[in-house]
């Protein structure tokens, strides 16, 4: 249990998500239902204790084993662009980390895959689910570039580690009409929307974006 105050008035209280959210908002994130789920889902209980009081800056912050939990706004962006206005059935996520996207997914989709490379990590990500209730998500420990094939196909992928390519198994595992998001680059990163067609794949080149880097393998 976190102490009261993790929960109640103060930095980590429903109001300070509110800010954040309007925030979000006035910095582009249009989807009314990515920014309610960003509302209601409590970012603090991801993040170390001693910074739950910076959870809703709009920053990235060390989550553990060298990795971050992506700032609020990138979540919100890449939420927005899986899911495309439509409730989403069935999603993979690369990059589990604590969880916090995977949770802001769960809500917007039937059923999440989420895999991760790290176990320690897992580890923390099964705490969090748990403490939120969230029972539509199932973890796997492994490495992403495989994605997951006897789950496929997917609607939506999401990737939340830059990739300097993009791993053709999840390219196979997307459903036609479903989205692959992820950051792509090594010194420059861009995120990068493909869609599946009938015909094949479309591209899409956004923002600049910092993520750490898709590793091989597992630890
Ligand atoms: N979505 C996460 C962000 C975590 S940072 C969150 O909200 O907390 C990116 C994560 O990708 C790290 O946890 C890292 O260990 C993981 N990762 C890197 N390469 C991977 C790979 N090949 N397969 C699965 N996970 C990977």
């Amino acid at each position: 249990m976190k102490t009261p105050d993790h929960r109640g008035i103060g930095m980590t209280s429903p109001r300070t998500r509110l800010r954040m959210v309007d925030k979000l908002r006035q910095e582009g994130i249009r989807d009314e239902a990515v920014l309610g789920v960003m509302a209601d889902i409590p970012r603090h209980i991801f993040v170390d204790e001693a910074l739950a009081h910076r959870a809703y800056e709009n920053v990235a912050l060390p989550l553990g084993f060298g990795q971050t939990i992506s700032q609020p706004y990138i979540v919100g962006r890449m939420t927005e662009l899986v899911r495309s206005g439509q409730a989403l059935d069935k999603v993979l996520e690369i990059g589990t980390g604590c969880a916090y996207q995977t949770c802001i997914l769960s809500k917007l989709a039937r059923e999440v895959y989420s895999i991760e490379r790290i176990s320690g990590l897992l580890d923390k990500a099964r705490q969090h689910l748990r403490e939120l209730r969230i029972m539509n998500v199932r973890l796997k420990h492994g490495d992403g570039h495989l994605g997951i094939p006897e789950a496929a196909p997917f609607d939506a992928i999401m990737m939340t580690a830059a990739a300097s390519h993009v791993p053709q198994p999840l390219l196979d595992q997307l459903k036609i009409g479903g989205k692959l998001v992820l950051p792509l680059g090594t010194q420059d990163q861009y995120l990068y929307m493909i869609e599946r067609t009938t015909e094949g794949f479309t591209e899409t080149k956004l923002e600049a974006v910092k993520f750490v880097p898709l590793l091989s393998g597992t630890a």
